[in-house]
């Protein structure tokens, strides 16, 4: 019979998503059960339609399905585009990979821009390939914006550049999963017209909910597109949000968390979220650097505030690494995915995370260098720490202090 070990204080779940659930969160969604067609969930829906959208900058519609991002990825997709449309893929690394499969399997003709998988989209490569396409063939530009395998963040306002500076009509669709309430996303104003993100990452929910962001140019796609779609298309949606409510049974616990997370980073202030993620990204680099390790990324231009892929040192496994640091220290660190697999390993800082987390976490990973036998340098987490302490201001720490306790 094999005895169960408790491991005392908590996991480190330093994976860049699904993250944390805040106490705040977990106590809003225990709740009993309402009627999704009663008079209280319409106040609900209202709350959180329209709530979404400040995250996202946006004045117009964002569709809430009870699916992972990748339903709205095919959502987006689907919505927009017809069989045989050809759509200009970024490939920044696994998550766009995973995306452009998608739409071959849908019935779309892709034409992938490549990177080395250590930068963001590459804007002026955008920019070619769409002045090349004088016939306009190019139906949409699918771009993802925090790259989660490669901790990469795009420049999508330079996305947008590009597009207008070729002229071309093309819509422009951004993944936006890793990057909401991480990074600024700004829908309107950077004329995205399918923005999805996911519940799990800097929105610090369980996973189950996706958010898509649609532009009135995207809805106008609509009319034309004919990939197949029924349960993701967009119109009934549409219509029943109209006044809170949605045309299935909605994943009613997950939006009474959703209004509290939308509370929550409102009173924090969504500029204070991103400047926070920023700062905990810094450090996290300078421990990277003092390491003597390089981050996967190799751009500061595009360095990500969510999450840091570190490489490895040639001939030392990352998954071996990892699997020492969880033993050890009960930490799961992000694992490399597809062609950085075992090469490199991702250190998560997002969602509800503060300076002493994310010092936890770099600690756990500087001991575990050590236990592995990796080569390193000390100090990685003292340059962390040095970082933090300069750049504290303690009379806004204090200011904050005295509103949470009011
Ligand atoms: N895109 C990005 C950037 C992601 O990080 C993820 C998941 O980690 C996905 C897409 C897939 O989303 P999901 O797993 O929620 O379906």
């Amino acid at each position: 019979m094999s005895r169960k070990h408790r491991r005392p204080g908590r996991h480190f779940l330093q994976i860049p998503g699904p993250t944390p659930v805040p106490e705040r969160i977990l106590a809003a969604m225990s709740r009993q059960i309402l009627d999704h067609r009663g008079l209280e969930f319409g106040e609900l829906g209202r709350r959180v339609l329209s709530g979404i959208k400040g995250l996202f900058k946006t004045q117009g519609h964002v569709i809430i399905y009870p699916a992972s991002g990748s339903g709205a990825w095919e959502a987006g997709l689907s919505n927009t585009l017809s069989p045989g449309d050809k759509v200009l893929m970024c490939e920044t690394g696994q998550f766009a990979v995973l995306w452009e499969a998608m739409a071959r399997r849908l019935g779309l003709e892709t034409d992938v821009v490549p990177t080395d998988w250590r930068i963001g989209a590459d804007a002026n490569a955008i920019e070619k390939k769409l002045r090349a396409d004088t016939e306009k063939k190019i139906k949409a530009v699918c771009v993802v914006h925090n790259e989660t395998s490669t901790g990469c963040l795009t420049r999508l306002d330079e996305v947008r550049k590009a597009i207008d500076a070729a002229g071309h009509p093309a819509l422009l669709m951004a993944d936006a999963i890793s990057s909401l309430a991480a990074a600024d996303v700004r829908h309107d104003e950077w004329g995205i017209d399918v923005t999805v993100a996911g519940s799990q990452k800097g929105m610090m929910l369980p996973p189950g909910l996706s958010f898509t962001a649609i532009s009135a140019k995207a809805i106008e796609a609509t009319k034309t597109a004919q990939l197949k779609k029924s349960y993701f298309a967009w119109d009934d949606m549409l219509s029943m949000n109209a006044t809170g409510y949605f045309p299935y049974t909605p994943a009613t616990g997950l939006l009474y968390g959703l209004a509290e997370a939308i509370d929550m980073i409102n009173e924090e202030g969504l500029e204070n979220v991103f400047a926070r993620h920023r700062r905990l990204a810094e450090a996290t680099r300078r421990a990277v650097q003092a390491w003597g390790f390089e981050t996967q990324c190799r751009d500061a231009k595009y360095y990500s505030p969510a999450v840091t892929t570190v490489q490895m040192p040639e001939g030392h496994n990352a998954d071996a690494y990892r699997k020492i640091v969880l033993d050890n220290f009960n930490m799961s660190l992000g694992t490399g995915l597809n062609k950085i697999a075992g090469k490199a390993f991702r250190i998560g800082h997002l969602g509800d995370t503060n300076e002493l987390t994310v010092l936890g976490a770099l600690t756990g990973v500087e001991m575990g260098f050590e236990l592995a036998g990796v080569p390193h340098k000390k100090g990685g987490v003292a340059a962390a720490m040095s970082y933090i302490a300069e750049t504290a201001n303690p009379a806004q720490a204090a200011e904050q202090a005295a509103a949470a306790a009011a």
